[in-house]
């Protein structure tokens, strides 16, 4: 497929029917589909050097193929989103696996049975273990805060120690809050897994990596006749945006547009930022041919950054002697800066303030905010795929 970097002089936006602002999966998807269920031509414009978001990943200089935006692990329960995604790779089977560093024993995260025993001993942990799946039933999930609220002695004695252990220092450490400050949707991601299953997405039917790679998945999805995209782009500078209307290049623009960017600065953060957390991503290749045993190990009650990702051991690739890490150090996204943000923060008042501006685009009818930055959500891929083939599919039936 071609891209091309920077917008070319005869660039018309008038010879498209749809432009896409960003390259990730909400503003990607929408492109193909679109283009397959209009005859669309779609331009895509992204201001980064290269497509696929913030699931892009490349061979660093010794080799090794890295993910530049933090680790990215595909899994999900929906159908429509994995058939629809498995068109543009095959996957491996990997099942991404997390330990937990608590004082230098390492246990499975979602804390789960093993977790229990290696915790409390194989005697009282077998115990608890009963109680648990007494009080909630087998192979079941429960979010910290839930068994937290439970009164009986033997549960609070549980919850106590994985809030303690697994929560506490590591939310402080990536949202500068606690767990009972945070929206509790967010611990609640990864939640007490009642039973065997050791997999960081325990019952996920579909998980997996593309199995060679995010941006060749992108670059397949992007390969069609109808779409062009274009790298080192900024939408900004060629668009207006008011509550009437949206120019491109100058000119009211009749066409679609999909829009995947931040909201906030679209409107130069006019009504103040939308907070955000960003991170700090510190890559190291190490002479060793692995370094820790499974693609992740959360640094629960130590250490100033929260995770240690080892890409070898969540893409297969062999690559003997060297082994790259990653290691993420999270804090507050200062508007306006070149820093990315990563994580919205979810509380009333940051919804308010979105909702806001929002309401500022809902009378544009071409004009479909989509994604994790412009719908201002904690989404994983699969959930982005989900939101932008709902999308993709209105707009595919207003053109019928
Ligand atoms: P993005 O990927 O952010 O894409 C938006 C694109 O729009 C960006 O490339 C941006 O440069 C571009 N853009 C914005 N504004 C403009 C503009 N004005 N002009 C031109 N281009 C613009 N999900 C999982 O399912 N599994 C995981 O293991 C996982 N791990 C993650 C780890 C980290 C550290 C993070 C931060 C996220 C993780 N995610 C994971 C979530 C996943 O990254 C997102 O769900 C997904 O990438 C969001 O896609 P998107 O298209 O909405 O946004
Ligand atoms: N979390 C934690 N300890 C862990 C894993 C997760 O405290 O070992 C909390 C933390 O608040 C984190 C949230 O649960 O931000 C969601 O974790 P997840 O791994 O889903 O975060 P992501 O991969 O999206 O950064």
């Amino acid at each position: 497929m071609q891209i091309t970097s920077g917008l070319p002089a005869s660039f018309n936006p008038e010879e498209y029917d749809m432009i896409v602002v960003g390259a990730g999966y909400a503003g990607s998807v929408c492109a193909r589909r679109v283009a397959e269920g209009t005859g669309f031509r779609v331009a895509v414009l992204e201001r980064r050097d290269h497509i696929a978001g913030n699931a892009y990943d490349y061979v660093n200089e010794d080799g090794i193929l890295v993910h530049k935006y933090g680790p990215h692990i595909y899994h999900t329960f929906s159908e429509r989103v994995n058939e629809f995604l498995s068109r543009f790779t095959k996957w491996t089977d990997y099942q991404h696996k997390v330990l937990a560093n608590i004082h230098g024993t390492l246990m499975p995260v979602p804390f789960n049975h093993k977790s229990l025993k290696l915790a409390f001993g194989e005697e009282r942990g077998e115990e608890l273990y009963r109680k648990l799946v007494d009080t909630f039933g087998a192979d079941k999930k429960v979010p910290i805060m839930e068994l937290r609220k439970k009164n009986d002695p033997d549960l609070q004695e549980v919850a106590d120690y994985v809030y303690e252990n697994v929560f506490l220092y590591y939310t402080m450490k990536q949202w500068g809050q606690t767990p009972d400050e945070i929206d509790p949707s967010v611990t609640g991601r990864v939640p007490v897994f009642i039973g065997d299953d050791d997999r960081y997405f325990p019952q996920a039917p579909y998980q997996g990596m593309p199995a060679e790679g995010y941006t060749a998945l992108f670059e397949h999805m992007l390969d069609h006749d109808l779409i062009d995209v274009f790298v080192n782009v900024d939408a900004r500078d060629i668009f207006d945006i008011d509550e009437t209307n949206v120019s491109v290049c100058g000119k009211v623009y009749g066409g679609e547009i999909v829009y995947t960017g931040p909201l906030d600065e679209l409107f130069n953060l006019d009504l103040g930022a939308l907070p955000y957390r960003t991170l700090d991503m510190v890559f190291e290749t190490l002479d060793c041919d692995q370094f820790q045993p499974v693609g992740t190990v959360n640094y629960t009650t130590s250490e100033d950054y929260t995770r240690i990702t080892e890409f070898k051991n969540m893409t297969g690739q062999v690559v003997p002697g060297k082994t790259t890490i990653m290691k993420e150090y999270s804090h507050a996204f200062e508007p306006g800066s070149d820093q990315t943000p990563y994580y919205a923060i979810i509380d009333p008042e940051n919804r308010a303030l979105y909702e806001r501006y929002l309401e500022r685009v809902q009378n544009l009818t071409n004009f479909h905010p989509v994604g994790r930055l412009a719908e201002y959500r904690y989404y994983d891929m699969d959930a982005v795929t989900e939101s932008a083939l709902d999308l993709s599919d209105e707009i595919i039936s207003c053109h019928a």
